[in-house]
């Protein structure tokens, strides 16, 4: 994988161009891949984004997001522009798996690949040209830093800047976590400077959702989390059934997981949903537990060292016992009580 900064002098011939993020998309993914979207068509690239999956309603503001075509719906107009693409720029993911139906169109495809991501481990072998790194808050930072670093900072235009800003905010707690930078606040001032009305993307994102989800949420905290405070942890698991009766959609319950870092003490956060085809499960935790390490262990899964996510095959009560299994084998970097 040859460093990003070899396309710069590339990028003013007009290439076709596909960019693409992983299946359901968060902020990040939708906000990295349509931020860089805005640039490079100011180049007279033809440029196509294409999701592996369908997206959270809440990401339906977002300028572009209405040519955004869904894999799993669009899968022969998707094939026809992977197969002809030059470059195909893939955001927010570093293993083309993490693509699901799209991977084999991925890895078949003749044009150069290109990586821009902040996850753990990426593939390079399959990346032409690549920016891979951990201490990013997010991909959309990256990719701030790929237009500013191109030389073509003033390029950066109010979609740009509300793309870019969506991604910042939603991977970083709204600039919460430890890797919000300096880097990150001064990048904020600039996309202020190119027209970033900061509140409304934060209303767009945040208060956007329905009254089912509110009280979905409700009933979650009551009646689906257990907290171990011996070792320092809560665990959400969710019923398939809750998911019907409150007519929760893709998106609705992200976010959720975060909640029992809220109580004093509680160094890991796990949720496990019920989704049928399979249980997602996500983690959080704060300090020096690592759940990427965690979720690869456990549950075929990987991501950041203070979120990651993982999914498994078993039913949801497997699913709870594995957890809680696991939890105890990783005792002594979770508990401070004495056994
Ligand atoms: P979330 O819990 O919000 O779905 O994901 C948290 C982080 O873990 C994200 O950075 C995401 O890319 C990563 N992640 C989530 N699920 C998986 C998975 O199944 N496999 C891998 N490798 N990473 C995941
Ligand atoms: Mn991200």
């Amino acid at each position: 994988m040859e460093q990003i900064s070899n396309l710069y002098p590339l990028l003013s011939t007009p290439r076709k161009v596909v960019i693409t993020m992983h299946q359901k998309p968060d902020g990040d993914a939708m906000g990295s891949t349509l931020g860089l979207y805005h640039f490079l068509i100011q180049f007279g690239h033809e440029a196509a984004v294409i999701s592996p999956t369908n997206w959270a309603s809440f990401l339906n503001w977002m300028p572009g997001v209405k040519n955004v075509l869904d894999y799993e719906r669009q899968t022969e107009a998707a094939n026809a522009l992977i197969e002809k693409a030059d470059w195909i720029f893939c955001l927010d993911f570093n293993t083309l798996s993490r693509t699901k139906n799209m991977e084999a169109a991925l890895a078949a495809a003749p044009g150069q690949r290109i990586l821009i991501d902040h996850h753990q481990q990426p593939q390079t072998e399959v990346f032409t040209y690549g920016a891979s790194d951990v201490s990013k808050s997010s991909t959309a930072e990256m990719v701030f830093d790929f237009i500013a670093g191109s030389g073509h900072a003033d390029l950066i235009n109010k979609s740009i800047a509300e793309c870019i800003y969506t991604g910042v905010m939603t991977d970083t707690g709204s600039f919460r976590f430890p890797s919000t930078s300096a880097n990150v606040h001064k990048l904020v001032a600039t996309l202020k400077e190119h027209g970033l009305a900061h509140s409304i993307v934060h209303e767009n994102i945040y208060d956007n959702f329905s009254e089912s989800r509110l009280r979905f949420i409700g009933n979650v905290l009551l009646n689906r989390m257990e907290i171990f405070y011996e070792y320092n942890t809560a665990l959400i698991a969710i019923p398939a059934v809750d998911l019907v009766k409150y007519d929760i959609k893709t998106g609705d319950t992200e976010g959720l997981v975060n909640y029992p870092l809220s109580i004093e003490g509680i160094k890991l956060a796990a949720i496990v949903i019920d989704r049928g085809e399979e249980r997602k499960c996500s983690f959080r935790s704060k300090g020096n537990f690592d759940v990427n390490t965690f979720a690869r262990k456990y549950f075929n899964g990987g991501g950041h060292f203070n979120a990651a996510g993982g999914q498994s095959r078993e039913t949801l009560e497997n699913v709870v016992i594995t957890f809680k299994k696991a939890m105890m084998e990783n005792r002594d970097q979770l508990s401070t009580y004495k056994f």
